[in-house]
């Protein structure tokens, strides 16, 4: 199959390059510029100041999100109702049991935290360290989030692949996904028992939006997985990011195979069918993991990779719909 091609405009002499794609997300590091031979795309860590919902945001997650919305007073209940008493808790217990990252704690943990706000082109709320062997991060909260990665995922990743969970977690974040994430984590771990008894509020429990709640929560992931891509640049990374939080071992990362993996994604997406999918979500969704099917989802960041809209995010010259159709 011939390699499909793509047009990116430099963006220091602007003069128009054919990029082969498939060849390209192999080292976005490579491709220069046929005229002026500087780098075509954006991927050595500087700050992406142009990086909107628009191009994170997938559609089944809007679309989720909408229908969660849509529901007679979830809105209101789970901002206004929940919203201060979920950042309070969820301060006071980071702050009360894990570690605060900082200037003099785990400065370079911070320095790769930062890279990744940058690139994604949001404000880095506060993160902690939470002491457990499981591979994991999460953000939480309400208005005002928080960001933690365990100490499972510190000791098992390089700083690259943490580089791609930070910026997934960020994009939760830029995404304002973080209220009804919490929710949803609540509920599956069953700690909403706790938090109805205390606020008397037995109606968050109601079906619809229980339901609601735990599809949206998997599609949000799409979105996420998407600001994974643009703040390392690097497919490769990305993809290997979602291999070992699928079962890698650091024991065993030299013999672990992204391009097996990609094909492994390719056969779990064939063999999806939509109720089979919505068993195993749901089925997930009661364990302590907040990231499932690792699988499923790199089948998705592979086809936005080899779009024009992340290539020419990357590229720098990318210009909303609107201009372009003016210009
Ligand atoms: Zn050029
Ligand atoms: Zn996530």
């Amino acid at each position: 199959m011939p390699d499909e091609k793509t047009r990116i405009t430099c963006r220091f002499c602007g003069a128009a390059n054919s990029v082969p794609v498939e060849a390209a997300l192999r080292d976005l590091s490579k491709p220069r510029c046929g005229r002026c031979k500087e780098g075509l795309f954006r991927v050595n860590g500087e700050p992406l100041t142009d990086v909107t919902d628009d191009h994170l945001a997938h559609p089944w997650d809007r679309e989720a999100l909408a229908k969660l919305k849509a529901i007679p007073y979830a809105d209101e209940l789970l901002s206004s109702v929940l919203g201060s008493t979920l950042d309070k808790m969820t301060r006071f217990s980071l702050l009360a049991g894990a570690v605060e990252v900082g200037e003099r704690q785990a400065p370079s943990l911070l320095r790769i935290y930062l890279e990744a706000a940058g690139r994604l082109d949001v404000d880095p709320p506060p993160l902690y360290i939470v002491q457990t062997p499981l591979v994991n991060a999460f953000t939480s909260g309400a208005s005002r989030p928080v960001v933690a990665v365990t100490t499972g995922l510190l000791d098992g990743m390089d700083d690259r692949e943490l580089l791609a969970v930070l910026g997934h977690e960020l994009t939760h974040v830029k995404l304002g996904h973080v209220l009804y994430r919490t929710l949803a984590q609540l509920l599956a771990q069953g700690g909403m028992g706790i938090l109805s008894k205390f606020l008397g509020i037995a109606r968050l429990l109601a079906m619809p939006l229980r339901i609601a709640l735990a599809r949206w929560y998997q599609m949000a992931e799409l979105s996420a997985d998407r600001g994974e891509l643009v703040a390392t640049g690097s497919l490769e990374v990305c993809v290997r990011t979602h291999m070992l939080l699928a079962g890698g071992s650091r024991r065993l990362a030299s013999e672990l195979d992204v391009g097996a993996f990609i094909e492994q994604a390719d056969r779990a997406e064939a063999m999806r069918d939509s109720e089979l999918f919505v068993y195993v979500m749901d089925m997930l969704g009661n364990t302590a993991r907040t990231h499932p099917l690792p699988a499923w989802r790199v089948h998705h960041v592979l086809a936005w990779a080899r779009s024009p809209a992340f290539l020419e995010l990357m590229g720098g010259t990318w210009r909303p719909a609107l201009e372009r159709s003016a210009s």
